[in-house]
């Protein structure tokens, strides 16, 4: 029984054939779908759901990131004689040796032969699962990047798995989906294929709109377009299909901008029809005290959005914007403003932050801007007491606390304001979609039996520069601030790239720093395969440092550490009774220490851009010139070249953000708490730009003439997910 496409699966694809081993993605690694226990309906349902694949019709939506051709197979011999290339290939041979090395670092090293040659494969990260599957004997089908390595041919960190007996290439391109742990390729090809020949897709776009303002566009029919991309014929162009400029991508580009383009108009008028308190400024108010006891003058950059956000806050409309502003450019004091004519109308605001480090110190900051003027400041955090904690709600929930500082503690149940005006939420693109909704839903709710009908203003900040179209589409309806200016007297950080081998050098250094009174932040390697790798890293380096640098004293901050201890060394490191901090990315977001003048990363290169940028942004904020040690282990992938090159040519976050994106793409670079329910997964903003205008067009007319193709329009492509965009 097919069932409509809109429902949702009931009843799962059949797994892998027992026995036929599934070919591992990368982020697969120990378990796959493949095994004959694969089939259990409960995970396989949940683990699709996790893709956000839910109904028939998302798997038949769930197209393919890439494709691999494995129709051709070489012999060793001819493979090898393009090595260096760069080029792909798929090869057969049986393995011959399989040993970890240790130098220069730890990894696997497989060499499989033919009999027109030999080819060595090279894993960095490996798991004991895989030495076990390239034993001795086995014979292997390989797939990757052939490369002239030192002692010959070699393949970094192929696909690879073992063949059985003669077994036939396939005649198609390969589709590659997105995945995830659990679930592996060859799980997901059956499911999408099952649900493709199981789902009818009727066309959502009506006739007068593909013959009228979309004619000249040659729409191609949507059915025919999924098939060719789920399984695209030998002759199709596989540079078309690659780079998505086939007919076929252009089709579902449409219909996913259009969406879009829809639901964007919806929640924009949806706004419109909501009420927030008109909070107008008064010239004898709190604001006006505020500013004339600030010891520094505000930027013209910092100026112009606090009238931005001012007049917002004045209409009887709830403000959704967002405050983008480089790290370091003063946002903190243009939210601080906002929560003051907030106050003075006479209404509560919070700030939410997304870690204990960063709300603390705000709490720190503002209290001791605000309570001087006779504003009460309440701080709610996870590590608080029961009994403080008991206390913050009490003062949030009876209004006499006007302004609450806190982590994600503000949105749990039983926290409730008496009459929040403005939802505050700090380094926004940490949280999800659904907390910053749950903190605006707040407002006015203390009094159960009259629920407030308004909402409160929002404002939200960010230092992670997304470039401005970007920003409009992913956050749909949302009013954009930009900081572009820092304050004066900052002199700008020096970037340095240093090879690790030359560690002595770097401690002299932080010894000298700290020597002329400067502090020093010491960010230890990102490990991403395991936590408790991380927290050793971290320890040893804390270790290793502190007997290197015996006349200062250095601690220790990450994740795993209570919460009082953290803010306890953080305290200490503000007010300067420590030298150096050996952290892990916790001081990533928002931490401020003027006097913090080095900063040293290790690992730089298994960084991203973003989080480097947010991590250099740590210095540089006082006077003295800072540095910023970018220590990295050689050989450099290309990418990381690129992205450690960036980080010394330029200390301008936006033009960071552009290279970001043209290194990796919107959807990795939202990060995946975004994308994973972000709008566009297919569309491509900078190259799709031309599809935008005839999108916005055809979402008007719809608007006006169709509401049953606008509603099964959204139904297919955001499902229940709509309301995400009003966030
Ligand atoms: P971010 O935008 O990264 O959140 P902060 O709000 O933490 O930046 O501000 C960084 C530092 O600059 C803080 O120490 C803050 O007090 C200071 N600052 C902010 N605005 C100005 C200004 N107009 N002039 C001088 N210093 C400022
Ligand atoms: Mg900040």
């Amino acid at each position: 029984m097919p069932g409509t496409a809109n429902d949702p699966i009931d009843e799962p694809a059949h797994a892998e054939a027992p026995g036929k081993p599934a070919r591992r993605g990368k982020s697969t690694p120990a378990k796959d779908g493949s095994g004959p226990n694969a089939a259990k309906p409960s995970t396989a349902a949940a683990r699709l759901a996790k893709l956000g694949l839910r109904r028939p019709v998302d798997l038949v939506l769930h197209l393919p990131l890439r494709y691999e051709d494995e129709t051709t197979l070489e012999t060793i011999g001819e493979a090898t004689r393009r090595a260096g290339l760069g080029l792909a290939a798929q090869v057969e041979g049986e393995v011959v040796s399989n040993e970890v090395t240790f130098r220069p670092r730890r990894q696997l090293v497989v060499k499989i032969a033919d009999d027109t040659g030999e080819l060595t494969l090279r894993f960095l990260n490996f798991y004991g699962s895989q030495t076990k599957q390239m034993a001795e004997g086995v014979r292997l089908r390989v797939r990757g990047e052939i490369r002239g390595g030192f002692f010959g041919a070699e393949m970094v960190h192929p696909t690879v798995r073992p063949v059985v007996a003669e077994e036939a290439l396939p005649d198609r391109l390969t589709p590659v989906y997105p995945a995830t742990a659990g679930i592996s390729q060859a799980y997901l090809r059956k499911a999408i294929g099952g649900a493709l020949s199981r789902t009818p897709m009727p066309e959502t776009l009506p006739q007068p709109v593909l013959r009228g303002p979309l004619a000249s566009l040659k729409l191609a029919p949507l059915m025919d377009c999924l098939r060719l991309l789920h399984n695209p014929p030998p002759q199709e162009s596989e540079a078309a299909l690659a780079d998505r400029s086939h007919p076929a991508w252009i089709r579902i580009k449409f219909d996913e901008l259009l969406a879009q383009q829809i639901s964007l108009r919806r929640s924009q008028a949806a706004r419109r029809e909501k009420n927030a308190p008109s909070m107008p400024r008064r010239a004898d108010g709190l604001l006006t005290r505020f500013l004339a006891a600030l010891p520094f003058k505000l930027t013209g950059a910092q100026q112009r959005v606090v009238e931005e956000i001012a007049a917002d806050m004045t209409l009887p409309h709830p403000m959704h914007r967002l405050l983008q502003g480089d790290v370091g450019s003063g946002k903190t004091i243009v939210a601080a403003l906002a929560a003051c004519q907030a106050i003075d109308a006479g209404y509560q605001a919070a700030l939410m932050a997304p870690t204990e480090i960063l709300a603390e110190q705000h709490y720190r900051k503002l209290s001791a801007w605000l309570e001087p003027l006779g504003v009460p400041v309440a701080w709610l955090a996870g590590s608080l007491k029961a009994k403080a904690k008991r206390e913050a709600v009490a003062l949030a929930e009876s209004g006499e606390a006007k302004l609450v500082i806190g982590t994600h503690a503000l949105i749990q149940d039983g926290v409730r304001f008496a009459n929040l005006g403005l939802a505050v939420v700090d380094e926004q693109h940490r949280f999800g979609v659904a907390q910053r909704l749950a903190l605006r839903g707040k407002a006015g709710a203390a009094d159960a039996t009259a629920p407030s009908d308004k909402a409160p203003h929002q404002l939200m900040m960010s230092a992670t520069p997304i470039p401005r179209t970007l920003a409009m589409t992913y956050y749909a309806d949302l009013d954009v601030s930009v900081i572009d200016e820092l304050p004066p007297g900052r002199t700008p950080i020096v970037t340095r790239l240093v090879n690790d081998a030359r560690r002595d050098e770097v401690i002299e250094r932080v010894h000298h720093a700290a020597a002329e009174g400067r502090q020093v932040y010491w960010v230890c390697p990102l490990i991403e395969e395991s936590e408790a790798l991380q927290l050793q890293t971290a320890v040893e380096t804390y270790e290793t440092l502190v007997a290197a640098l015996p006349d200062l004293r250095v601690g220790l901050v990450h994740g795993r550490l209570p919460p009082v201890e953290k803010v306890a060394v953080m305290e200490d490191f503000s007010a300067n009774r420590m030298q150096v901090l050996v952290a892990t990315t916790v001081i990533e977001v928002g931490v401020d220490v003027p006097n913090a003048s080095l900063m040293v990363i290790e690992h730089a290169e298994r960084f991203g851009l973003a989080q480097l940028h947010q991590l250099r942004g740590r210095v540089g904020r006082g006077s003295a010139e800072s540095v910023c040690l970018l220590m990295y282990q050689a050989p450099l992938s290309p990418t990381a070249k690129e992205r450690l090159a960036t980080m010394r040519e330029t200390t301008d976050g936006f033009e960071i953000a552009r290279r970001d994106l043209q290194i990796r793409g919107p959807g990795e670079f939202l990060g995946a708490r975004q994308s994973g329910e972000a709008m566009l997964r297919f569309a491509d903003l900078e190259t799709d730009a031309w599809l935008v205008d005839p999108a916005q067009e055809a979402a008007e007319l719809m608007l006006a003439r169709f509401p049953e193709a606008v509603e099964a329009h959204l139904s297919r492509w955001l499902g229940g997910r709509e309301h995400f965009l009003k966030a």
